[in-house]
């Protein structure tokens, strides 16, 4: 693989690499990319497996917010990843940019049906927006096309979502209500109109020393307190009732008109898996925040020349028992982990009845599934080895009712399903 090293920071314009505070993990650092408007060339991707085989852990990760992560970058290579992600407009100028353009962008868009053109437009009115710096960490939006209902389960303060004509129907996160944008112009000005009230309430709650607190929360107690939404210009828009009903994530297979929606074992790629694919099939590779890819265009001998169909790295079949659970990073790549999760929780998946979810979380943060599971194991220190309490119909922060360690569950796998 090419030495990444060849793209000189002088030669790169708008690029500041000291606003670039590194996330570090157990096993190195992390890097986050955003691919521009949800979508990866394949010279793209094949940049980001060759970084991760020649800089990283060899692992990349596919995350709920339809990004891709390096892991275990050595920190005296930290500066040559991003040049060379700069240099393929895989980062943005700094680091501001980069936490404003949080868009979850539906991976199912269909041309013309006016997704990518809305997220052009939002994304370029929030890098020119001078009054968001105070929003909450993590404040993010989410563009919907209306073909399907997968993007309700993924967590955005404001949604916007394709309503009929070119109206589009914009939502404030644990609202029934939402206002209806006669255009995509009007329904953009919304979504600022939102996040200005939210970065002002929230610069308010700071300065009296409070959490600034997420959209929602601000909203309901703006309610309770005015019995009313608050009164916004540009939310002179009516109101209607929208269903807040969410789906399951489509499963993988094909997507017909589109290509093939693929996952991988607890949503990480293997380098190699990922330069063989973008090596052999020159389309696009959309990620979604189901951390699976979307292969633009690939038909059944593309896939098959391109390795999808190897079990080993790829899932392309609703039945696969490995969709059925989740684990996150866990020891020894997270610092916080209290236990190994993944291999664990890929040593279960046989044994997950259908329609059931394992989730394996290092603690009792629960990255990798916010949603309820029908078990979550939660690490816990034990006093010989790490036990896993056991929460039922829950999330990483329940209540369980028993605990193990790792090699009774293994060894008994049918204590965690008894009841289905
Ligand atoms: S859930 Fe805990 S152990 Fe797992 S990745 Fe998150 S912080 Fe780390």
């Amino acid at each position: 693989m090419s030495a990444t090293s060849s793209h000189p920071a002088a030669h790169i314009r708008g690029w500041c690499p000291g606003a670039w505070q590194p996330m570090a993990s157990g096993d190195g650092l992390v890097v986050r990319v955003r691919p521009p408007l949800g979508r990866l060339t394949a010279q793209q991707a094949l940049l980001l497996a060759q970084l991760a085989q020649d800089h990283g852990g060899g692992l990349l990760e596919l995350t709920s917010r339809a990004n891709v992560q390096l892991r275990g970058i050595a920190p005296d290579r930290h500066r040559v990843v991003l040049q060379a992600l700069a240099a393929q407009d895989l980062l943005d100028s700094d680091a501001r940019t980069e936490r404003l353009r949080n868009l979850v962008i539906d991976p199912l868009w269909r041309a013309g049906d006016g997704v990518q053109a809305l997220a052009q437009a939002l994304q370029a009115a929030l890098s020119q927006a001078p009054d968001l710096d105070a929003l909450p960490a993590k404040f993010g939006f989410s563009i919907a096309s209306g073909h399907h209902a997968g993007l309700a389960q993924v967590a955005a303060d404001v949604r916007l979502q394709a309503s009929t004509g070119q109206a589009w129907l914009v939502q404030a996160e644990g609202q029934a209500m939402a206002w209806k944008a006669p255009s995509p112009q009007q329904a953009v000005e919304a979504a600022l109109a939102l996040a200005r009230w939210c970065a002002t309430q929230a610069l308010a709650r700071r300065s009296q020393g409070l959490h600034p607190g997420r959209l929602s929360r601000l909203l309901q107690d703006w309610q309770a307190e005015h019995a009313a939404l608050p009164v916004l210009p540009q939310l002179q828009l009516s109101l209607q009732p929208v269903c807040t009903s969410s789906s399951d994530a489509p499963p993988p297979g094909w997507q017909a008109g589109l290509g093939l929606l693929v996952a991988a074992p607890l949503g990480r790629v293997t380098a190699s898996a990922l330069a063989r694919l973008a090596s052999t099939h020159a389309g696009g590779l959309r990620p979604t925040p189901w951390r699976m890819l979307l292969v633009e265009g690939i038909d059944h001998a593309g896939a098959e020349a391109a390795g999808l169909d190897d079990a080993q790295h790829w899932m392309n079949s609703a039945s696969d028992a490995r969709l059925r659970v989740s684990a996150c990073t866990g020891a020894p790549g997270c610092q916080q982990a209290l236990a190994p999760t993944q291999a664990l929780a890929l040593a279960l998946a046989p044994h997950v009845p259908q329609g059931a979810h394992l989730h394996v979380s290092g603690c009792a943060k629960g990255c990798a599934r916010q949603q309820p599971a029908t078990v979550t194991l939660r690490a816990q220190a034990g006093d010989k080895a790490p036990m896993f309490e056991v929460i039922r119909h829950g999330t990483a922060h329940g209540l369980a009712d028993a605990a193990w360690e790792a090699a009774t569950l293994r060894d008994n796998p049918g204590l965690l399903f008894e009841e289905i």
